[in-house]
């Protein structure tokens, strides 16, 4: 089996720690020869450590490299990811960065490797006309690692040349599912950080909360798989054991299923067209009884309903709400704001920031900018 080196761009983070435990049991397969992170020093010499890249980055600089790891080439400041990319040759990326900081990697990831791995959804939802045009361009396919998308991308491989009708995206609700609408607003972020379904980074777990993931999800999905907002359709499955579904013209739906554990989408991704067991949980259906489903209540999280209308408006709107989002989220979690001004702060900016259009990346980054300011003035 060939050898294929992998760039892990936020290696420490949730997804970035998972990739790394499956390329710590298959070390025929892949070597991991480039890591990065944003400011957790520590962690990043550990894994280097154990994983012995060639190439590391560390967005904040620490005070000094330990001895041992001086034989790697190190990267620091705002462009270190991208720079380590490019010099560590790696043969695939993966892109576990989260936010809009994801996207440059993305970009250049699609001009120096054989293929994009992509966990950074912030990335399609701010630049993915830009970003899907550039990987058909050159020929690059861009592999999904969230599991919605992974799961539709697996059940697409029985396609045949048959037509899709539409997507199935299923929500696990989030931790506040529940909750009632006056409670919702006063969430703390301990209420919020424990997801039912899934262990993951900060900003992803709150956006599960809003729903706004689910946003950003369908936003994805429309870029990655070429789908009209109108044929995406989300459905709330509190079990997160169906992980995604497609329908085609006779009725017919395929679903990918199992337990919820990242493993199964990095790895598919990772060994596609191949599949890399794992110590996966089996699915006991009879232990399970039942899955259940439900209909989003836009009412309770608006977050859905709000990403869908800034993708059907088109331009630069999907990157407002993004930016809006990213600045609100992070005020929650230093306890700023209360948790129901996330969506208000996202509305408010989709009616206030002038949509313009995106023709470029610059264009990109110019309304982030205007999206932040203005959440930022209303913190
Ligand atoms: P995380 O917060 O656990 O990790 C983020 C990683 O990115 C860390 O290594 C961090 O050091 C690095 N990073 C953060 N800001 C950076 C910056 N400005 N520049 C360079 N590096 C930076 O996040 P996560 O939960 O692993 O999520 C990563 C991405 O994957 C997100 O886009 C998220 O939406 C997506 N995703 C995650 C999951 C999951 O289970 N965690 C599931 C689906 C999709
Ligand atoms: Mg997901």
């Amino acid at each position: 089996m060939e050898m294929r080196t992998i760039a892990i761009l936020g290696a420490t983070g949730s997804i970035g720690t998972q990739a790394l435990d499956l390329v710590a049991r298959y070390p025929e397969r892949f070597r991991a020869g480039c890591l990065t992170a944003h400011g957790s020093s520590e962690k990043l010499f550990e894994l280097c450590r154990r994983f012995r890249p060639d190439v590391a980055a560390l967005v904040n600089e620490p005070a000094e490299i330990p001895q041992d790891l001086r034989g790697i080439q190190w990267f620091f400041g705002p462009d270190s990811t991208v720079r380590a990319l490019l010099a560590s040759k790696c043969r695939d990326a993966l892109c576990a960065i989260v936010g809009i900081a994801g996207l440059d990697a993305v970009w250049h990831a699609l001009d120096v490797c054989e293929r994009v791995l992509l966990a950074n959804k912030e990335a399609l939802v701010t630049g993915g006309d830009l970003v899907m045009a550039k990987a058909a361009r050159l020929n690059k396919p861009m592999l999904p690692v969230d599991s919605e998308h992974s799961a539709i991308f697996q059940c697409l491989q029985a396609r045949q040349g048959n037509p899709v009708k539409k997507l199935l995206l299923t929500c696990s609700g989030g931790a506040l599912r529940d909750w009632k609408k006056e409670a919702i607003y006063h969430a703390t972020v301990r209420d919020v950080l424990a997801h039912p379904t899934w262990n993951m980074g900060g900003k992803i777990t709150v956006d599960c909360a809003t729903r706004v993931n689910k946003g950003l999800e369908v936003i994805e999905a429309h870029h990655l798989f070429a789908m009209p907002a109108d044929r995406i359709e989300v459905v709330i499955h509190p079990q997160s054991v169906i992980h995604s579904m497609i329908e085609f013209e006779d009725g017919a739906i395929l679903a990918q299923m199992g337990m919820p554990d990242m493993r199964g989408p990095i790895g598919y991704a990772m060994g596609f067209p191949g599949r890399l067991p794992y110590d996966a949980r089996p699915v006991d259906f009879a232990a399970l009884g039942h899955l259940d489903f439900a209909a989003p209540d836009h009412e309770r999280f608006p977050g859905i309903r709000m990403a869908i209308d800034a993708l059907k408006a088109g331009g630069s709107a999907p990157v407002i709400l993004n930016g809006a989002n990213e600045v609100a989220v992070g005020a929650f979690l230093r306890e700023r704001i209360p948790f129901g001004r996330i969506p208000e702060i996202i509305q408010s900016a989709l009616e206030s920031v002038p949509v313009s259009p995106i023709k470029s990346i610059a264009d990109v980054y110019e309304a982030d900018r205007r999206a932040r300011a203005f959440a930022m003035g209303s913190i």
